[in-house]
């Protein structure tokens, strides 16, 4: 990491500006972490060699004969570093130094190779059909999200030669009702990060290595030993899962489900090895405040404030603003339509929520208070004719935003639906966004007593 950063400070001093757009690190890292801030901020990069593909247009690399010679320069100055065998040994280094733990029941390493292998084809397919059984709903709409960026900028992450060196467990805890399982994958791949439109953004990857942390959740006390991952039936009644689950998963048969962490391992969040801390905070007061509802838990909340935190983006680059409706209250609605005002017209070009974290709680009279903080990657375009940047780079953000819900549903558990989807009163799928209301039960579809409300949002 150290060692590529000295690569684009090299590259910085010494060719300026142009090259540090194209340093911006491909690689999509199977979803919810990826590429990093490449400025300052220190993405990793791989210890493979790297090439460009020459898009030509919009302030990229072209075919000007200084440029090629300063590329070369780069390489070889890549090539020096790399050699000096500090840099190539370091996550060997690091995978042989990570202890061997034993994984926790239900979780082995098969599954887990099912799962890495499942994301990495899920990813450059940009279709979650296959995979969608077995990752969080947050998951989901990281990917999702992302997925409806690069369809925008007509982008495909074609990834091949996907090896996986090691699989550790790194941590493991109790949270509320479930077990959560941090487990560190180290792999190597091939990475092509391609446009057919925009070439100039077009990367190329080759022998990439890196370390990610997949964090898996399953309810402590499950009844069921069942396996998600290496067949294609539901987990409760055994049917075929439909291909075509999307934002809900649940199966048409009976209604169950799947992605529910009382039948198996869930897939709930993917960070960057530099993202990650190992968040062993115990948030004793919250815990306190919620024990009586069987369904929080810290990295469920973390996983609908991402839930919350990808449709923010998605509406803020152009998606309906009625998306809101679901789950941000009214001055916040506002509050984000202005933003996005502000920001104008563009579309992410990668979006990368790095991570999520609970800075502080709050209640008062009669609401319970979370403050999130995030940290998002990205870098925003216009897409036209031809590409122009807003952001000369990627620049990672910090965004803030508080969910809340009344005191006295706190120690509730309500009915298991998918947040911002489905009706929490009936279960009913919200097919029309346009409605206050439940079609079904006419049920308030934003409710303090029932759900979790975006009640703040804003950037750093
Ligand atoms: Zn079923
Ligand atoms: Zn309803």
């Amino acid at each position: 990491m150290r060692y590529s950063r000295t690569i684009q400070k090299i590259a910085f001093f010494s060719f300026g500006l142009f090259f540090i757009s194209t340093e911006v690190l491909a690689r999509a890292g199977g979803g919810g972490g990826g590429g990093s801030s490449s400025g300052g901020g220190g993405g990793w990069s791989g210890g493979g060699s790297y090439d460009y593909d020459g898009g030509g247009s919009g302030g990229s690399i072209d075919a000007n004969p200084i440029h090629i010679v300063l590329i070369v320069i780069a390489v070889f100055a890549f090539y020096y570093l790399k050699n000096r065998g500090n840099f190539s040994s370091f996550f060997n280094n690091e995978q042989s130094n990570m202890p061997n733990k034993a994984m926790p029941e239900g979780l082995d390493t098969k599954k887990i190779q099912l799962s890495f292998m499942g994301i990495q084809d899920a990813w450059q397919k940009k279709e979650l059909k296959s995979v969608r059984r077995w990752i969080s709903d947050g998951v989901y709409q990281r990917f999702n999200a992302q997925f409806a960026m690069m369809n925008k900028l007509q982008q495909t992450n074609y990834l091949s030669n996907i090896k996986i060196n090691a699989i550790k467990l790194a941590n493991t805890q109790t949270d509320g009702k479930y077990q959560t399982a941090d487990v560190a994958i180290f792999f190597t791949m091939d990475d092509e990060f391609i446009s057919d439109k925009y070439k100039s953004f077009n990367q190329k990857y080759k022998g990439e290595s890196a370390m990610e942390y997949w964090t898996f959740i399953k309810k402590s006390e499950a009844h069921t030993q069942k396996n998600l991952y290496d067949n294609n039936n539901c987990p409760n009644c055994g049917a075929p899962f439909d291909v075509d689950m999307g934002e809900i998963s649940r199966c048409s048969s009976c209604g169950t489900l799947t992605n529910n962490a009382s039948y198996d391992w869930v897939l709930s969040e993917i960070t960057q090895e530099n993202d990650y801390t190992g968040n062993n905070e115990n948030y004793e007061g919250l815990r306190e405040l919620t024990q009586g509802d069987d369904l929080f838990s810290i990295q469920r909340i973390q996983d609908i404030a991402s839930n919350v935190f990808m449709q923010t983006m998605e509406v803020l680059s152009g998606a309906d603003n009625k998306k809101l409706s679901r789950f941000a209250d009214e001055a916040t609605t506002q509050h984000i339509l202005q933003l996005k005002k502000q920001w104008g017209s563009f579309v992410f070009d990668r979006l990368y929520l790095n991570t999520v974290d609970i800075d502080n709680y709050q209640i008062d009279e009669e609401r319970l208070h979370i403050l999130f903080s995030m940290k998002a990657t990205y870098q925003r375009v216009q897409a036209g004719e031809k590409l122009s940047l807003i952001d000369s780079e990627m620049v990672s953000e910090r965004f803030y935003m508080v969910l809340s819900k009344n005191k006295n549903a706190l120690q509730t558990t309500q009915k298991e639906t998918v947040y911002s989807h489905e009706c929490t009163s009936c279960g009913a799928p919200y097919t029309d966004t346009t409605n206050e209301v439940c079609p079904y039960c006419q049920a308030p579809v934003l409710d303090f007593n029932k759900n979790w409300v975006l009640t703040a949002f804003k950037t750093a």
